[in-house]
Parts: structure tokens; sequence; C-alpha cells
């Protein structure tokens, strides 16, 4: 080889490496783990697994979420004596929203690390005057919630699930279609063969909103009534009247349970996982801390997210700040005054838990793919820009928790004017407190059938168990 070829070979060498970003040398989570871990990925996921499949709504996943807290020795917060170092309390807001804490040795006036996500999720809710007929069927008037892409709830089995309250003060639970034996709804399609004057709507209008109203029976009574039928039906099961579903909590979400997806099985499918896995993970975590953490630790299970965090039970409401008063007032005791609450909130580490969607192999041009986060490659810090990310010094706090630990990391921001998100973390930064974004890239987001890497999942239970012990 002459000394010509040499160099140009040694410099094409060289410029290959000196232009390979750091970032395109990094390599899916799965090349890192060993058979040992992958069980334990497996372990964890079943649990997640059997929650998803109950946690259908904010309802069924606040139940869900205190009995795995009681099984662990949390218990439900009633007075202040019980705020003792170490202690495991659960602040219950109307059972649509939750705070799980683990007292520190540390006043919470000196810090505090809290993760915040959200466990309601896009579906249809029912009218409070849902039942009327048409054409030889009964149907429900519906309302969606959340940003859903309306023509992928149609001809799917559908389940209905939420509560009803009645006048003398009884709280019924409804829940029909998850068992598979039950009875399912379903939103109907027009036949390809008679939909020509349908099939020039466009993508986001191919069902109207008032046309995503369910079946949910057909036989008449005597009085040719089948209202009458359907709310026997429900009298019988439920004892509630008709004028009852106007104090009742009734949504309709898909009615199949969580599935592995490819033959690798990396990836797990499911309804809600927007943003139960968040909320699962960021329990579970503190669960699972096995000492007493210097910063007194805390999971914000928050509703409403999906509609903008509005209500008494999403993060807008001053519950938060009512749970750090009273945490605050009881290690202060006689020198407590509200400013110290204004204290703790802006000493408080926060991050807002959600999921972010990542490259879809089928519309990649939908992505910035240099800034755009992956399936399998871990959590993502999101950089939305704009004044919406956490401030430097609090990001590069955080990368090193997560490289303390080894932990897969990437992040992740929009392709530039293609769309975008929300999510809790604003309501917290309004309360002065250090907040970043952090997530788990999905495929179909929102959709009836999301799509998580089950080491994504895994990962993020990893970083939250160290965030919540970080000093
Ligand atoms: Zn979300």
């Amino acid at each position: 080889m002459n000394i010509i070829i040499l160099l140009t070979c040694v410099f094409a060498f060289l410029s290959t490496c000196y232009s390979q970003s750091v970032w395109n040398a990094k390599r899916s989570s799965w090349l890192s783990i060993d058979a040992k871990e992958r069980n334990m990925i497996e372990n964890y996921i079943d649990g997640y697994s059997t929650y998803l499949d109950k946690a259908r709504t904010e309802l069924t996943s606040t139940k869900e979420l205190m009995t795995m807290l009681n099984k662990e020795g949390f218990t439900l917060f009633t007075n202040s004596s019980q705020i003792k170092t170490g202690a495991k309390l659960i602040f219950n807001n109307r059972d649509r929203a939750l705070i799980a804490v683990t007292i520190g040795s540390e006043p919470i006036t000196k810090g505090s690390r809290l993760i915040g996500a959200h466990h309601d999720s896009p579906r249809i809710d029912i009218k409070a005057r849902p039942l009327y007929e048409q054409d030889g069927f009964a149907l429900l008037q519906t309302i969606y919630y959340g940003g859903i892409k309306k023509y992928q709830w149609v001809n799917i089995p559908l389940m209905i699930s939420g509560r009803v309250d009645t006048k003398d003060g009884k709280t019924i639970s409804i829940e029909i279609g998850r068992n598979p034996k039950d009875p399912i709804l379903i939103i109907p399609d027009a036949a390809p063969h008679v939909d020509s004057p349908l099939r020039k709507r466009e993508y986001t209008g191919v069902m109207e909103g008032e046309e995503m109203d369910p079946i949910i029976g057909t036989i008449p009574d005597q009085k040719n009534s089948i209202i009458n039928t359907v709310m026997n039906t429900l009298t019988e099961m439920y004892a509630i009247t008709e004028e009852d579903l106007v104090s009742a909590e009734l949504n309709i979400t898909p009615a199949g349970s969580p599935r592995d997806i490819g033959l690798d099985r990396s990836l797990i499918g499911s309804y809600g996982q927007d943003d139960r896995a968040c909320s699962y993970v960021a329990i579970t975590s503190l669960m699972e801390l096995n000492k007493t953490p210097l910063y007194t630790a805390m999971a914000y299970i928050v509703d409403n997210e999906e509609t903008g965090n509005v209500n008494n039970t999403g993060a807008a409401s001053s519950f938060l700040n009512t749970v750090y008063g009273i945490i605050a007032e009881a290690q202060h005791a006689q020198s407590f005054n509200e400013n110290l609450t204004r204290k703790a909130l802006s000493l408080a580490k926060v991050i807002s838990a959600d999921a972010n969607d990542g490259i879809s192999p089928l519309f990649p041009g939908l992505s910035e793919k240099t800034n755009a986060s992956r399936l399998g490659f871990g959590p993502s810090i999101k950089r939305y820009g704009r004044s919406f990310d956490a401030n430097s010094e609090f990001t590069a706090w955080i990368r090193n928790v997560l490289d303390t630990k080894s932990i897969p990391w990437q992040t992740a921001s929009y392709k530039v004017e293609t769309g975008g998100g929300g999510t809790i973390g604003g309501q917290m930064s309004k309360e002065d407190m250090e907040v970043i974004d952090i997530g788990i890239p999905l495929l179909s987001m929102h959709s009836p059938f999301e799509i998580a890497s089950k080491i994504d999942i895994w990962n993020l239970n990893r970083f939250f168990t160290e965030f919540y012990m970080a000093q």
C-alpha cells in the first residue's frame, strides 16, 4: 500500500469518528441486559399489565393504586400525628387523584422529591340524558374526552365503567364489558357497499362527534320501548333509575386486555398507557424504596390532564399545596406559617412524568429524527423549547442521577410546526417548584391500543427509584 492510500484511509477513518455524534452511537437498551434482567423486566411488566387490565379510568386506577399501596404498608392520611419520619401515607383526593408519600428524615421545608403523572386517558363519556332510540336500536349519547382520533373507536369492543351516586347517598360502581363473558358496546361503522357519500370526509372528521354513539340494546318491551328494556336491565343489575344517570360518571373505554407485541415480546400494547405507564411506575418505585429517604418522596397521581388539568381533581387544583401545607405544619408545629409551605414548594424537585410520541416506522417524516425519541432507548428528557423546558442546571442534575446508575436515556423534541401536547408540569412550575418533563416514548398515542417498549418502562422504574433517593 503506498503512503498516499494509507494516509487517505487514516484520514477517512478519523473523519468518520469525528462526524459520528454521540447520539448516533447509542444502542438499543435491549443490548445492555442479560437473561436475569430480562426476567426481572418480565416480572415487572406482569404487574404493570395486571394493573392496566383493571385500571381503565382514574376511578378504577385510584382503586387499584390504593390496593397496591395498602399492601406495601401505606395508610390513609387522617390526622397530622401520622406525619413522622419514615411514615408511608396516602392523601386521597375524592377517589380520583392521590398523593402517596414517604416522609423523609429532613423536614419538607428543606426539600422534597415529587413525581407527578396523570391516570386519566382519552375515552368517551356518556351524557346526562344518554338513552335514545333510532331505527330499532337503543343508543347512548356521548361526548368524547381528550384528544382522540374518533375513527379509531368505531367497530371495536367497548366497555362501560364508572360510578352512579344516588340521592340517598349511595355510590354504585358500574363495570360492564371488561370480563370476556360480559356483553360489550359498539359504535357501528358504515358498510363499504353504501358509504360513497361519506368517502370525501377528511382524516380528522371521518366520524363526527355526534356520531360517536354506541349501541346498548335492540329488544323492546310490551310498550315497544327499547329504552325501557335497557333501563330495566340496569335497574335489576344496579338498582338505579334513568334520572340517576345525571349524578353519574360513566366512561366508555376499549374492552380488550394488554397483550405482548412482536415475536420477541419486546413491546406491550394496551389502552391507557398515556399516562398510566408513568402513574404505575411512580407508585411502584415509591413502594420499592428500601430505606427512609433524606427528602420526603411523593408520587402525585392526578385526573383531568387530557382536558387541561381542570376541576378539583386535576393538577390545577390546590390539592398539592394543601398537602405540602399539612406536612409542613405537622413538622414545624407552633412556628408554622404559610411562608413555610411556599418555601417547601420552592425547594421541591419535581419530575412531571408523561408519555411522549416515539418515531413511527410508518410515519417517520412526522418526526425530526435527530431529536425524536425512539422506543427501546430509555426514558426521554423532553426539550420542547419555547421556554417550556426545565432550566439547564436542573436538567444537568437529572442527567447526573441517570448516568450515576448507567440508566439509558434520550431526549424528545417535536418536529417544528407539526403539533404538540400538554402535561401537568406547568401547574407545578406555577407554584415555584423546580420541574422537568420526562417520559417514555409510545406509538399510536391516544389510540385505543397504545404501544410501549417494556424495557423503557423498566428503565423508568430504575430511574424513579434513584430520583426519590437522590440528594
Ligand atoms: Zn399524557
